[in-house]
């Protein structure tokens, strides 16, 4: 027994548990805490006809939402750039931008690989000399994906690339914080508007497990990384508004509540105490159970601590607390220094 804790934790290195979501029956539905009023109170106006609702935020910007997924696109003086078309609403992209100019659309650029957010772009396929921009990481797991949704890029750098056309500029800069392809920010200093895909969700939590990021160390960064650009516009590529530097800001506090409420937790427990106490109910044999019973007590106490301090501060808290307590937990226990 003395060596357990050592022997799962070797166990746990050569691969970290998926741990389980616990399932939720319909009727516990109704326990959730509803959409904050003031995050509802900024929705963007959906022409249900439309199925998209466009906004411009200065500048030649102008976002596009469904309320479920953002992209956005750039009026220049010699054509259009826009940025990511998402599954749900990317074939209405090109009425979107012909609602607002008659210029042509002369660049798609793509955030990241996820399917959910270029994943229209095949409504750009007949657009003659279209210049798809991606990172090399991106373009190479689209040719080997074959994904007919998802065009392939043309145009491909490894970390930076800066755009100018008519007039505009876009600077794309890579970051690892969510997918292991890479992730783009983008930015547009004259409109001073920032996009980074799957990080900030203006007035929510993050979705599950810190935006799925496939890698936590990065995605800790990634807000004072944000932070350092002069942009007032922020797009995180999901849900009812735009955000601010606000939203970066609130978003990295919570971040880093739910790390360092956990790390606590987790390196104050007594954790052969809590094995001992579980090993008087099912005995020594089932070693991953008994690990079991120390990951779900820390998960249990770092929930308990930190919905209270959230569940009004953002909208959802409650809906994923669960996952981001977990994604914080796999990277102190495995990844992290002790203290
Ligand atoms: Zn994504």
């Amino acid at each position: 027994m003395k060596n357990l804790l050592n022997t799962l934790a070797v166990a746990g290195a050569l691969c970290a548990p998926a741990i389980a979501q616990s399932t939720q029956a319909p009727e516990g539905l109704k326990e959730y805490v509803p959409v904050l009023p003031s995050v509802r109170a900024k929705f963007f106006d959906v022409d249900p006809k439309l199925g998209y609702a466009v906004k411009d935020v200065g500048g030649g910007v102008y976002v596009v939402s469904d309320n479920g997924w953002q992209s956005a696109f750039l009026v220049t003086g010699d054509g259009v750039i826009v940025f990511d078309a998402p599954a749900t609403f990317g074939k209405s992209i090109p009425s979107a931008v012909a609602r607002v100019t008659d210029q042509p659309i002369k660049i798609l650029i793509y955030s990241h690989i996820h399917k959910d957010h270029i994943g229209g772009s095949a409504a750009f396929k007949n657009i003659k000399g279209l210049r798809i921009v991606a990172l090399n990481g991106v373009a190479d797991f689209l040719k080997e994906q074959n994904d007919p949704d998802r065009l392939l890029p043309n145009e491909t750098f490894e970390s930076q690339k800066t755009i100018r056309l008519g007039g505009k500029t876009v600077e794309l800069t890579r970051h690892f914080y969510h997918s292991n392809e890479g992730d783009l920010f983008i930015y547009v200093p004259e409109a001073r508007f920032l996009m980074a895909v799957d990080c900030v969700t203006g007035g929510y939590a993050p979705f599950e497990g810190f935006d799925i990021t496939t890698n936590f160390r990065e995605y800790l960064k990634v807000f004072d990384q944000l932070l350092a650009y002069d942009f007032n516009t922020f797009v995180g590529g999901h849900l009812t508004q735009t955000g601010t530097r606000q939203d970066v800001e609130i978003t990295k506090e919570f971040t880093m509540d739910v790390y360092s409420t956990v790390k606590r937790i987790h390196n104050n427990m007594d954790q052969q105490a809590v094995i001992a106490e579980a090993v008087k109910i099912i005995g020594p044999d089932n070693e991953f159970l008994l690990f079991k019973v120390v990951l779900d007590k820390v998960t249990q106490e770092a929930m308990a601590e930190l919905r209270p301090r959230w569940i009004n501060r953002l909208a959802g808290v409650d809906v994923f607390l669960e996952s981001q307590v977990q994604t914080a937990l796999i990277y102190v226990r495995w990844d992290d220094k002790g203290s």
